[in-house]
């Protein structure tokens, strides 16, 4: 999808033409042995040495050549056939020293026909070798100099980074659209980049590794050509496939190289598209090939480990698995920040069309806020697929300009595949993932000790889940009071009613929901000693372990039963808490919905204006209203 990414297609026909060098040489090879084995033909039989000496003593050798390590020579009888001579060869190893032998040819080689030779000649070992080896060293490289440089194949192990120093088609933030603020966060990093003194006069720390994560389209490959494009530094670029190869130890050797590479141009940017690719967590999958991934993942931690940011170089990476990485690359100190690339809302889409219709004519009378509001999933990557469609689909109509009919069959074309279709949000389903979102919102900001909400979306981020409501704590919790558990319960419970309040029954969009709750309502029974009946008593072993497995946990038939009883009443009581907010305040409820269906995002300031505004009209007693009121 991005330009940067090295098409997988291209390193396969790079190792197709290195075999194919190969076959060519070693056929050439092939040839030339076996014209010098034709040299020597006509009949020749071979002799034991024994039997040799037995025909020289009686007479019947008409001359001899020693070599070395054989003896050639013609016997006195002809062929009966053809009257040709017969010659013979003995192989001489082990009676090189027979002294004899000289005293029998002077006797018995009629006319002193014999001579000797101290080996090969030049020609045959020195001169003939070396044509043929510069005959192939010439065929393969001819071979693959036109699969681009014989560099490129020579260093299997040299890092097939790309290196981009000069502003061909330079990218920058103005073509990212919808990302503000991801886009504030890299700003930062291209600040340093820039002028590294200043950061670290301050004392300031800079983050070593930033990990762009996001849905596949999402616009993380172009992010990080933007974030190059603005610094102006060198930048490493690779795609995590790049250092998966057959061979044991490529990888690893690969990365060294990178890394080798980068210091030596700092300040720099690496980045490396794809790390899931070497990032997987080391032991999973299969048997088989997964030592050298394993290597390459070890190698990519030691260099991480080794480099200094403050001198100037910085590690951004992509991926759309996070939760496949191993987790040694997220600790502290590596990839320690993370930022999430979400897929676009209404606002974000409309940029994003804005930004690839500049080259595009369009019509007057069309906005690309309509195309924006019948795109709902659609990512960066569809949307400029759409606008080129769009494109395509007026020039062959003989149209001058792109008006909407255009956007409304592109999109049509764009998902006709099944899985594709899906993308696009159904009207139904955008307003049940309205109402669920609101449920969770407008509990969490009804109770008490809640994490703020930072922002309520139903444009998924992807990992399947539909939508998405954020929750900014003020500052890191270390330490959950017991309310605040239960009421985040609630609010976990808030999504499933709220759809259930509103339409009439609730879907199965909220497993995870009623997962995460049952965790901690299980955790504060059997861990934390908030449940009255089983008293302050940690029920998990020794062992240290937070998520027990059944042999770890210690307790008996009766107590199993009650801690059932009693994580089924707290998941009750929380329940009935979110009962009674919705449908106290339903009309605040059907406006946080509807407004999340209008703009599909909400951000913490219009929630707090909605309540506020709901708060003034209906002189309700602003019961339970002590959640944390701050913005962040
Ligand atoms: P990812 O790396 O997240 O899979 P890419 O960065 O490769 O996605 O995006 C593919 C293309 O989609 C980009 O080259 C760009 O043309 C377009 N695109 C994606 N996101 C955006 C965005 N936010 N703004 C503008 N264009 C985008
Ligand atoms: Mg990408
Ligand atoms: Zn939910």
């Amino acid at each position: 999808m991005s330009s940067l990414k090295n098409p997988p297609t291209k390193s396969r026909r790079d190792r197709q033409r290195l075999i194919l060098g190969l076959l060519v040489s070693g056929g050439l090879f092939l040839a030339l042995g076996m014209a010098v084995a034709l040299r020597l033909q006509g009949p020749v039989k071979t002799l034991p040495y024994g039997q040799f000496r037995k025909q020289l003593e009686r007479g019947e050798i008409a001359s001899v050549r020693l070599g070395p390590t054989l003896i050639e020579g013609r016997l006195l009888a002809v062929n009966p056939q053809d009257g040709r001579p017969i010659h013979f060869r003995v192989s001489r190893v082990g009676m090189e020293h027979d002294v004899d032998l000289i005293r029998l040819l002077d006797v018995h080689i009629p006319g002193g026909d014999y001579e000797a030779e101290t080996g090969p000649s030049p020609l045959q070992t020195v001169v003939f070798p070396g044509a043929l080896f510069l005959l192939m060293l010439l065929a393969f490289s001819w071979v693959v100099s036109r699969s681009g440089g014989m560099g490129s194949a020579m260093a299997f192990a040299k890092s097939r980074a790309r290196v981009y120093t000069g502003n061909a088609q330079r990218v920058t933030f103005e073509d990212v659209a919808g990302h503000d603020e991801v886009v504030i966060e890299l700003k930062e990093i291209v600040e340093f980049l820039q002028t590294p003194g200043k950061y670290c006069s301050l004392g300031g720390r800079v983050p070593k590794g930033v990990l762009l994560i996001g849905a596949p389209g999402t616009g993380k490959t172009l992010l990080a050509r933007a974030v190059a494009g603005e610094a102006g530094v060198p930048f490493f670029s690779l795609s995590g496939s790049d250092f998966v190869e057959l061979f044991v130890g490529v990888g690893a050797s690969r990365v060294r190289n990178l890394f080798a590479r980068a210091q030596a141009k700092a300040p720099c940017l690496i980045f490396i598209d794809e790390l899931d690719a070497i990032g997987k967590a080391r032991g999973a999958g299969g048997p088989g090939s997964h030592d050298e991934r394993d290597q390459t993942l070890n190698q990519l931690l030691v260099e991480m480990d080794g480099f200094d940011a403050n001198r100037g170089i910085i590690l951004l990476a992509a991926t759309n698995r996070p939760e496949t990485l191993d987790q040694a690359l997220v600790r502290p100190g590596r990839f320690d920040r993370q930022v999430v690339v979400d897929r676009p809302d209404l606002i974000g889409r409309e940029q994003i069309l804005k930004v690839h219709a500049r080259a595009v004519p369009l019509e007057e009378t069309i906005n690309l806020r309509q195309v924006a509001a019948i795109t709902p999933g659609f990512v960066g990557a569809d949307l400029a697929n759409l606008v080129n469609e769009a494109a395509l689909l007026a020039a062959r109509r003989g149209k001058t300009t792109v008006g909407l009919p255009e956007f409304e069959e592109g999109i049509e074309r764009l998902i006709a595949g099944p899985e594709k279709r899906q993308r696009l949000l159904r009207r139904e389903e955008k307003n049940r993932i309205a109402f669920h979102e609101a449920g969770h919102a407008l509990v969490a900001r009804k109770l008490p000790e809640t994490d703020p909400v930072h922002k309520i979306s139903i444009i998924g981020r992807g990992n399947g889940a539909l939508g998405y409501t954020l929750y900014r704590p003020e500052e890191d919790r270390l330490l959950h009071t017991r309310t605040s558990l239960e009421n985040a319960v609630s609010s976990l419970l808030g999504g499933a009613l709220a759809e259930e309040l509103a339409l009439g029954e609730a879907s199965d969009g909220c497993s995870s929901d009623l997962r995460r709750a049952t965790q901690i309502a299980r955790r504060m029974v059997v861990e934390f000693g908030m449940s009255p009946v089983l008293g302050r008593l940690n029920y998990l072993k020794d062992s240290g372990l937070s998520s027990p497995t059944a042999a770890e946990l210690s307790w008996s038939e009766q107590t199993a039963r009650e801690i059932d009883l009693e994580v089924r009443r707290i998941i009750d009581e929380a329940q009935a808490r979110a009962r009674i907010i919705l449908q106290g305040h339903r009309e605040t409820l059907d406006e946080i919905a509807a407004r999340l269906i209008e703009q599909e995002t909400v951000d913490a300031a219009e929630l707090k204006a909605i309540l506020e505004n709901a708060e003034c009209r209906t002189e309700d007693t602003p019961r339970g209203v002590g959640g944390p009121g701050s913005e962040s």
